[in-house]
């Protein structure tokens, strides 16, 4: 690498730690500082992780919460202290995953998962929580929450994919780093497809519950939670467990079978314009598809099922032809096109 690229980089790079120590120091100092009875975003909620009535008996210690500025007197100062500074952490590992991605450079993408299991699992209590960020969404919109699932999941969803599920969320990066290469077992292939709809399933269901019911759910059961709250549930302990277990010879398996935030972000990615995609010259080695960890490449020639992808990494770097690439920026530039023609096809059944 020229070292005018290497000194840009590093510049990036410290820019983007300053804005993210910057962003911590403005944050509350424990993972629990938020207010009883309030969910990881704040909201009111009966989060049986922070709520006093839990019956949690695992040794969570006692939190010392400091109040949170009064929403009705100052909604804006709580958008500002809260939601806005969890946006800004959220871009800037968005932003340090893109850098991966278009520089190609794979090799430091353990490093921010291993930064997304630090920063937004153990500081801050396990932000974003997969299974009620969409659920959150028909409830809380207000107070910047909105704003903070557009801007830190939707935006970065239409343009790359699965961006947010293979770089910043922290319950992901945590069964990554758990993973086990060498004794990992794979569901046979027709399975794992069955298994995949799984979390579609998840997702219209908690949608639909929301919605009828204006309750949320599962919120003391997010697998993996227990670990960045220290303590919880026995049956959330108990869930955590079993996953972390099945981490270890499976790659994720919470993310490919049962997550419904994966499940939405993958109807998403199937319009985003710089996901990745196989290039015409495909010799069909199948290289590319013994390398996937999600199953997400395959066929004679190679295709790529975006909702699966993870933007990983690993089938660009088998690939012997070098034919497959994230989009290109002219592709952002043409993508309303492209969506209008998705549409249409869609809409006239083909
Ligand atoms: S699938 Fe769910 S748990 Fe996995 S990385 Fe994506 S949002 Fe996180
Ligand atoms: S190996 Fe390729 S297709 Fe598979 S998840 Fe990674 S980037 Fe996506």
């Amino acid at each position: 690498m020229k070292r005018s690229r290497k000194i840009a980089l590093s510049l990036v790079a410290a820019a983007l730690l300053s804005l993210i120590s910057l962003s911590l120091l403005a944050l509350p100092t424990e993972a629990g500082s938020f207010p009883s009875g309030q969910d990881s975003f704040g909201f009111d909620s009966p989060d049986p992780f922070t709520s006093s009535d839990t019956g949690n008996d695992f040794g969570s210690p006692k939190r010392d919460f400091a109040p949170l500025p009064d929403k009705a007197k100052g909604g804006q100062n709580y958008f500002i202290h809260d939601q806005l500074l969890k946006l800004i952490v959220l871009l800037t590992f968005t932003a340090a995953a893109s850098i991966i991605i278009i520089k190609s450079r794979y090799k430091y993408r353990k490093l921010l998962l291993l930064a997304s299991v630090m920063v937004l699992g153990f500081y801050l209590g396990g932000f974003l929580c997969p299974l009620t960020a969409v659920q959150n969404l028909f409830l809380k919109w207000q107070n910047g929450y909105l704003i903070l699932f557009l801007g830190g999941l939707v935006v970065p969803a239409l343009l790359w994919g699965r961006i947010f599920c293979g770089y910043v969320c922290p319950f992901g990066a945590i069964q990554e780093l758990l993973h086990l290469k060498r004794i990992r077992r794979e569901i046979p292939r027709r399975w794992s497809r069955y298994l995949q709809l799984i979390k579609y399933g998840v997702l219209g269901y908690l949608v639909v519950r929301v919605l009828t019911t204006g309750q949320i759910i599962l919120l003391d059961h997010t697998p993996f939670k227990v670990l960045f709250t220290w303590g919880g549930l026995p049956s959330s302990i108990a869930i955590t467990v079993i996953l972390a277990a099945l981490s270890l010879i499976m790659y994720r398996p919470f993310c490919r079978y049962f997550c419904p935030l994966g499940a939405f972000l993958g109807i998403l990615s199937r319009f985003s314009p710089l996901r990745i995609r196989v290039n015409s010259g495909c010799v069909s080695c199948g290289l590319c598809e013994k390398a996937c960890p999600t199953g997400a490449i395959a066929g004679k020639p190679a295709t790529v099922q975006s909702s699966e992808c993870l933007l990983c990494g690993e089938c660009i770097k088998k690939c012997p032809k070098k034919v497959i690439a994230p989009g290109s920026l002219a592709l952002v530039i043409t993508s309303p096109w492209f969506l209008v023609q998705h549409l249409r096809k869609a809409s006239s059944g083909h």
